[in-house]
């Protein structure tokens, strides 16, 4: 991994949290840009058009969602939001403003570098890859066929649940709100939608769990969305 030549900007107000971003992120090789308020974040993001930017959503000066919506206006860069453990709907709101992923806080580093990566990974393969098939670690979706294949074996799916896969899969790697996926999926968003969702998804599961840990692909953060892991990007 040439992480060194990737360039880093975090927008954090906490010096403390900062300054562990900084000691962290230098380590593992990433030029890091830091800055402690909104408007500071912005300027720097549009002056340097950094890789990948972590944004902490409670800034003194200005909402972090404001600084997401003006990067978002100019610019696909991929955004970390940092968030404290009760923003539950705050974070849906970040990702639905196009936020890459997020991170409770606090955080360990272990998990830091393992979203810092895996979102530089992520935004690179979605202009990559295009060729009418999800394959990643045993999974396969041909999107032409519309068919879905786990270790080799053929799972059929109702067309509801395939287009939730298939939707899973084009933004891999990405966690994905259930409004997102209800908006993309049925049109409309509403406590209705949710549930046919959760349904749905239970389904699913089940199908892949009748193969041999057949459940790895897919997560579930409770409250937040679901994500469709890929290794191979
Ligand atoms: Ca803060």
């Amino acid at each position: 991994m040439q992480s060194n030549k990737y360039k880093l900007l975090a927008i954090e107000d906490e010096p403390e949290i900062r300054a562990l971003l900084q000691t962290l992120l230098e380590a593992a090789g990433y030029k890091i840009l830091s800055a402690e308020n909104g408007e500071t974040g912005k300027m720097l993001q549009a002056s340097h058009q950094p890789d990948l930017v972590l944004l902490d959503l409670g800034l003194p000066d200005i909402d972090g969602r404001e600084v997401l919506r003006a990067i978002r206006k100019d610019s696909a860069c991929p955004v970390i939001v940092l968030s404290a453990i009760s923003d539950e709907d705050v974070i849906v709101q970040a990702l639905d403003l196009g936020a890459n992923d997020y991170i409770r806080k606090p955080f360990g580093a272990a998990e830091l570098l393992a979203r810092v990566r895996n979102t530089l990974r992520t935004a690179q393969g979605v202009i990559a890859a295009s060729d009418g098939k999800f394959a990643s670690d045993g999974l396969v979706i041909d999107y032409d066929a519309r068919t879905v294949e786990l270790d080799g074996t053929q799972i059929h799916f109702t067309q509801t649940e395939y287009n939730i896969l298939a939707l899973l899969a084009k933004h891999s790697g990405k966690m994905l709100s259930y409004s997102f996926i209800c908006k993309e999926i049925w049109g409309y968003t509403d406590a209705g939608s949710t549930k046919k969702l959760q349904v749905n998804m239970a389904n699913i599961r089940k199908k892949f769990a009748a193969i041999p840990n057949g459940l790895r692909h897919i997560t579930n953060e409770l409250g937040v969305g679901y994500r469709m892991q890929n290794k191979d990007i």
